[in-house]
């Protein structure tokens, strides 16, 4: 197996061989199940707590898509599952309270173990079963913040949680820059840095020859998605990642979101052209002078609100962190 430094000077060896707020969310809520933000009772409870115990019990959904991937839903981000004889190639690891039920559901693809895990992004919906499957023998792979963020301690305002510093041998340890290609028993797997958008840990996972592009949480089908601006993410990042998928996908791309069902160009480019339109009636509001809160009262994502909105990042949440990305 080979993983191929892109063009641009990345970090590490060009091969390797066998080496080893919502703040506070005291209000009606939604947790990522089965792939998707679903409505959770009100109740006084942090987002990523509330999360962490739906993960316990999800039940994984198993979704083949084609050439040897399937998709994996239900604990916290999608998990994107390349199949081979003896080894697997995953794309995010989910919620580690769900291990037993995706253990299950891997299992239930072939007995073939994990050998190399990337991350998308760095929130723990995406990296928090980096530990076991490291463990399992899976090498990590991810962009290089992606190392630094979980080298720390990380506060995510947003979801006013702060995540403890990553054990060491849970850490990635294969690093992308801007992009990296690697081949794993006959399908090319292609990674690109998107560049800040969503956080600034970002990267696609591109499998050539079946035509699958699992974009990470710069695109989620149906839902608003979550901006951290905090960790490097921003309204204008978004939407040149969102450009970026519709740039890369044919109409015979299948594209796997962050969260959300499986979908196809379309999908972005509906997606896409929703992130603009809300940006400028927000940044139109905000350089008219008004406040935060005024802008928000202002209601800008009315009119999308009944296809994205219906998740725990609602309109008025949405405006919110749209408002605070823009410069
Ligand atoms: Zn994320």
């Amino acid at each position: 197996m080979n993983v191929n430094n892109g063009n641009n000077g990345d970090h590490g060896n060009g091969t390797y061989e066998g080496a080893s707020s919502m703040r506070g969310l005291a209000l009606a809520m939604s947790i990522s199940l089965a792939g998707c933000w679903v409505p959770l009772a009100s109740h006084a409870v942090n987002f990523v707590d509330a999360t962490n115990d739906q993960a316990k019990t999800a039940t994984i959904e198993v979704v083949p898509v084609r050439g040897g991937i399937t998709v994996l839903m239900g604990s916290g981000a999608n998990v994107t599952v390349l199949n081979s004889p003896h080894e697997k190639l995953i794309v995010d690891a989910g919620i580690s309270y769900s291990k037993a039920n995706m253990l299950r559901a891997l299992n239930s693809i072939s007995s073939a173990p994990p050998r190399y895990l990337i991350n998308t992004d760095f929130h723990w919906d995406h990296t928090d079963g980096d530990e076991w499957m490291r463990l399992m023998g899976a090498s990590i792979i991810a962009h290089e913040n992606t190392l630094n963020r979980l080298s720390v301690e990380t506060r995510v305002d947003d979801w006013d949680f702060t995540f403890p510093t990553a054990p060491y041998d849970a850490r990635p340890t294969f690093l992308v820059r801007f992009d990296k290609s690697m081949h794993f028993h006959g399908t090319t797997v292609e990674f690109k840095y998107y560049g800040p958008a969503h956080t600034d840990t970002d990267i696609w996972v591109y499998f050539v020859e079946p035509d699958v592009l699992a974009t990470g949480d710069t695109f989620c089908n149906g839902s608003y998605p979550f901006i951290d601006n905090h960790n490097g993410g921003s309204i204008d990042g978004m939407i040149r990642a969102a450009q970026a998928n519709v740039a890369k996908a044919s109409e015979h791309t299948v594209v796997v979101p962050g969260h959300g069902p499986v979908g196809g160009r379309p999908d972005l480019i509906e997606f896409r052209d929703m992130l603009i339109a809300v940006r400028e009636k927000v940044a139109a509001l905000k350089s008219g002078g008004m406040s935060r809160a005024q802008v928000i009262a202002a209601a800008p994502t009315e009119g999308f609100d009944a296809k994205w909105g219906g998740s725990v990042i609602d309109g008025p949440f949405f405006t919110g962190l749209v408002f605070d990305g823009l410069k």
